[in-house]
């Protein structure tokens, strides 16, 4: 999925369209080693590892994505839900 930088959205501190710029909010380890994939280190050799599968256990096949937007005429940034995609960019 691609998403332009900067575009016009609704500010819930203008209480108007204005402009805004997107931030991206990284979070959690860089890290796929959850308890879980460590549980599952130890039992290797008996069935599944999880490494292979879907959930649960392995690494999801798309990532959570958050996003930061800051309106450009109060400064004010807030958080919008996050969504699920596998892959994300920001252009422009
Ligand atoms: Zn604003």
């Amino acid at each position: 999925m691609k998403m332009p930088t900067k575009f016009r959205t609704h500010c819930p501190f203008c209480k108007t369209h204005t402009e805004h710029k997107v931030e991206r909010v990284k979070k959690g380890k860089a890290s796929s080693m959850t308890r879980i994939t460590r549980q599952k280190h130890r039992h290797q050799g008996i069935g599944n590892t999880g490494k292979f599968s879907k959930v649960p256990g392995g690494d999801k096949p798309t990532k959570k994505v958050a996003l930061r937007y800051r309106c450009t005429v109060c400064k004010k940034a807030y958080q919008k839900k996050c969504f699920r995609a596998g892959k994300f960019e920001l252009t422009g």
